[in-house]
């Protein structure tokens, strides 16, 4: 693998919008193995696919690449947002590829990726229709809440420039392949209790304050009327899986 961008392949198109968009998917294309499984390369989808921007032919994986010059921060803007929506609903959601690329040297700084199974509903946020005037007016777009998944979604491949190694990353990535066992909703309840384990930022905690987060995860599941019980039904799946092990009496210790 290697960071260079090669700028010259831009040179047929004069937005910079669109010289970023072929130069950054030409690298993905000749440098990205699949993280999901041991193939060694992926394959860009159809011009024109809509939420897919590469697939894997061995593990059927799909992913969408977002590039750009500047730093990722916890909102990030993509397409549209009906198709991305339905992908998520159908479970057959995206992983992602984040990108970020240096204009001066034109190369690759940050790469990170998130899998599909902890993509969730809540990390979508639907934006105002176009206006009127628009071109495409009445255009739905979308915005990714980047801070609605949990740390464990992202998976670092490049940082600051420096390469990780392919095992590593796919090792991160199998780490919680389990919830591709489950269902979309019980999925994201398991990605968004581990949100709030995350939060509280410590290697032990109690039920009482996991129980604090209990009116954020209400505003993100108002049909569910049982949050306390969800709380400890996936504080246990978490367990099951060996993220977490209880200590007894309400007390919680993270495995890292
Ligand atoms: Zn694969």
């Amino acid at each position: 693998m290697m960071t260079d961008l090669l700028v010259h392949k831009g040179s047929a198109y004069k937005s910079p919008t669109q010289i970023a968009r072929v130069i950054t998917e030409q690298w993905l294309q000749d440098n990205m193995y699949c993280p999901s499984c041991d193939s060694t390369h992926l394959d860009p989808t159809t011009p024109g696919t809509k939420v897919y921007d590469f697939q894997c032919d061995s593990c059927e994986e799909r992913y969408q690449l977002k590039a750009k010059s500047t730093k990722f921060g916890r909102k990030l803007t993509d397409s549209a947002y009906g198709p991305l929506k339905d992908a998520i609903e159908h479970d057959v959601a995206p992983s992602f590829f984040f990108l970020r690329y240096t204009r001066d040297a034109w190369k690759v700084l940050d790469l990170f990726t998130i899998p599909s199974h902890f993509f969730t509903i809540n990390a979508l946020e639907e934006r105002r229709p176009l206006r009127k005037t628009a071109r495409r007016s009445g255009w739905i777009g979308c915005n990714i809440l980047l801070d609605r998944l949990p740390p464990d979604g992202w998976i670092e491949i490049i940082k600051d420039g420096s390469i990780r190694s392919p095992g590593a990353v796919r090792d991160e990535w199998r780490r919680f392949s389990f919830l591709r066992e489950s269902t979309v909703r019980s999925r994201g309840w398991t990605s968004d209790v581990l949100t709030c384990v995350r939060k509280l930022g410590k290697s032990e905690f109690s039920l009482q304050e996991m129980y604090g987060f209990e009116e954020e995860l209400r505003e993100l599941h108002p049909r569910n009327r049982h949050i306390r019980p969800k709380i400890r039904q996936q504080l246990q799946v978490l367990r099951d899986k060996e993220v977490l092990r209880f200590l007894g009496r309400g007390r919680y210790m993270v495995r890292d």
